[in-house]
């Protein structure tokens, strides 16, 4: 297994938990773009947006779910935050794992990249 994101749920990279249940997990990222940066994944090793099926497609609004709740807690859902799923090579993703970015704490370009 030789994802990053599945060696973090599987506890042998260390991170930050600061949310999990049976299908999500969310945790700071290691090199923050903004005061708050979270990620939050499925554990399930999904490699892109572009990979869900039908049956997972729900994983999306739970990780939104989990997203709001996460804002919240880090007090940034009055001031706003940011959602990013990048998905493919032209799409900037690094790490071929779905996930979703929370960037919030500072304000952000109004242009979304
Ligand atoms: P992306 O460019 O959308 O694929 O984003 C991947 C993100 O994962 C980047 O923001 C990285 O900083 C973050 N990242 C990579 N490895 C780790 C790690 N071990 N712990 C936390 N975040 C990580
Ligand atoms: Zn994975």
């Amino acid at each position: 297994m030789d994802c990053v994101f599945c060696q973090i749920v599987a506890g042998k990279i260390p991170s930050t938990t600061l949310y999990q249940d049976e299908e999500v997990l969310a945790f700071w990222d290691i090199n923050p773009m903004a005061p708050t940066h979270i990620l939050i994944i499925p554990k399930k090793h999904i490699p892109s947006l572009a990979n869900i099926t039908d049956d997972e497609s729900p994983l999306i609004g739970r990780m939104a779910k989990v997203a709001n709740r996460l804002a919240k807690e880090a007090g940034v859902s009055e001031s706003g935050y940011r959602l990013v799923v990048s998905s493919g090579e032209d799409g900037g993703q690094v790490v071929p794992h779905l996930h979703m970015h929370l960037l919030g704490g500072r304000k952000l370009s109004a242009r979304p990249c």
